[in-house]
């Protein structure tokens, strides 16, 4: 059985909310128009204005003088500057409102528009954008396909499904309709559609990578979900990844621990999980060969834990909180930057922030300090275990000097107001100032207590 209160040598016992449904930067950070499209997998996989049927400018040739405007609002969209284009082609919508080219361009620019909202975090915005492309024109169906990954980035899983079910039906040929699919029938557990959908999304685009890793994914899931044992409590369902007794007989003390976990979760941060999550449990070999070796838990869209009859009681519940945490703030819903997701996940499993000053201080000295840029990367994919570990300190650093600053209750209030709105107008609302702003004073603070 466990042994309580063995303290396992700190090898970065992080614990990762790998961001499978989360592309985020800083509401505040300017964006990059061109980053956006590498960006957003619907358009650096499939760029809308290669395809020959949206392609604006293909009319361009025909002797018929064309409106200035158009031509105007074509070579802003041939930039990505889409909220310069924007007035043009509303413009044109007064004058032309039957025009199928003025519709498809306007729907390109409001898609254009979309992307860069979701990109920003601003996903409510990002949904309004993309209903008014579809509205528009179809775009043979990328806007669509857009419009149910922000849904499935919302947290409104059933509601992405019924979306992008509709979606693969009126345009099967497009294959991002079938992408985000494979995404939405993950979530729900349906794996078998899952295998069905990327198999059909890499019919269309065969040549598409990341289809094929959720197809893999997909496949392996399937025989877990199929030949696992399960334990259903109120909120998870556990999978043991095999029929391995030691797993089967440490099952229910799993369930147990993660039921106390929500209850605390939910107490600490008012964000309650409607939807029962699914939890994989695995001998630690099999978990370390699909995570970073610096990772003792990890959250993408279900949670994956590793667990033997030695592990140490006190640091698995540690590591359960952490993954909880990610789980109910994202099937609540919320896209977070990474700092800040990663900020309340420490903060809930109750990670020690002196000690992680401790080691931002002495990074502070050598310069190492993680920039505001790197902070909104994905940490995952760094190799450098010391940049990691610097990173997560100084989320859980900053998180808990946003609570030292405005008060205890001050992170379960910013939650709460996001249920409603975007991060920036939480932020500005909230704190009376931009996130990035907050994050440049705590930085400061950090110096200062070095020198
Ligand atoms: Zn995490």
């Amino acid at each position: 059985m466990f042994r309580k209160g063995r303290w396992l040598a700190w090898t970065l016992s992080i614990l990762l909310g790998v961001g499978v449904f989360r592309h985020f930067t800083l509401a505040d950070n300017p964006v990059e128009v061109s980053s956006i499209l590498r960006r957003t997998e619907i358009q650096s996989e499939a760029p809308i204005r290669s395809d020959e049927s949206t392609k604006p400018k293909a009319s361009r040739s025909t002797s018929a003088p064309v409106d200035p405007r158009i031509l105007a609002a074509e070579d802003f969209l041939a930039s990505d500057s889409f909220s310069l284009a924007l007035p043009l082609v509303e413009d044109c919508l007064v004058d032309m409102p039957e025009s199928p080219r003025v519709r498809r361009n306007a729907s390109l620019v409001y898609l254009g528009l979309a992307i860069q909202a979701s990109t920003q975090g601003n996903n409510r915005t990002a949904l309004s954008f993309a209903q008014q492309a579809m509205d528009m024109d179809g775009l043979k169906g990328a806007p669509h396909a857009f419009y149910g990954q922000v849904l499935l980035q919302l947290g409104r899983h059933q509601e992405a499904e019924l979306h992008l079910q509709e979606s693969m039906e009126r345009y099967p040929e497009n294959p991002e309709g079938y992408y985000f699919g494979i995404r939405s029938a993950f979530l729900l557990g349906n794996y078998a559609e899952a295998v069905r959908r990327a198999e059909r999304a890499l019919s269309l685009r065969p040549s598409w990578a990341s289809a094929q890793t959720w197809l893999e994914r997909a496949r392996n899931e399937e025989e877990t979900w199929r030949s696992g044992q399960r334990w259903t409590s109120a909120h998870f369902i556990c999978v043991t990844s095999q029929k391995n007794a030691s797993l089967i007989s440490l099952a229910p003390y799993v369930s147990e621990a993660l039921e106390s976990a929500v209850l605390m979760v939910e107490q600490e941060l008012g964000v309650s999980l409607d939807e029962p999550v699914l939890v994989l449990l695995s001998p630690t070999a099999d978990f370390q060969a699909g995570a970073p070796s610096w990772a003792s838990g990890l959250y993408d869209g279900r949670i994956r834990l590793p667990v033997e009859e030695d592990t140490d009681a006190d640091v698995f519940e540690a590591t359960l909180l952490h993954e909880v945490t990610h789980a109910v703030l994202h099937r609540s819903g919320f896209h977070l930057p990474t700092w800040l997701g990663e900020g309340l996940a420490q903060w809930m499993e109750g990670k020690d922030v002196s000690r992680a000053r401790r080691r931002l201080q002495d990074a502070a000295q050598a310069g190492q300090l993680p920039s505001a840029a790197a902070l909104r990367e994905q940490w995952v994919s760094w190799s450098s275990q010391s940049r990691v570990q610097h990173a997560y300190d100084f989320a859980l650093s900053l998180t808990a000097w946003i609570q030292e600053e405005y008060g205890q209750q001050v992170l379960r209030n910013v939650l709460d107001a996001l249920q409603q709105n975007d991060l920036k107008v939480v932020s500005q609302r909230l704190l009376g100032l931009p996130f990035s702003v907050l994050e440049q004073r705590h930085r400061h603070w950090l110096e200062e207590t070095v020198k």
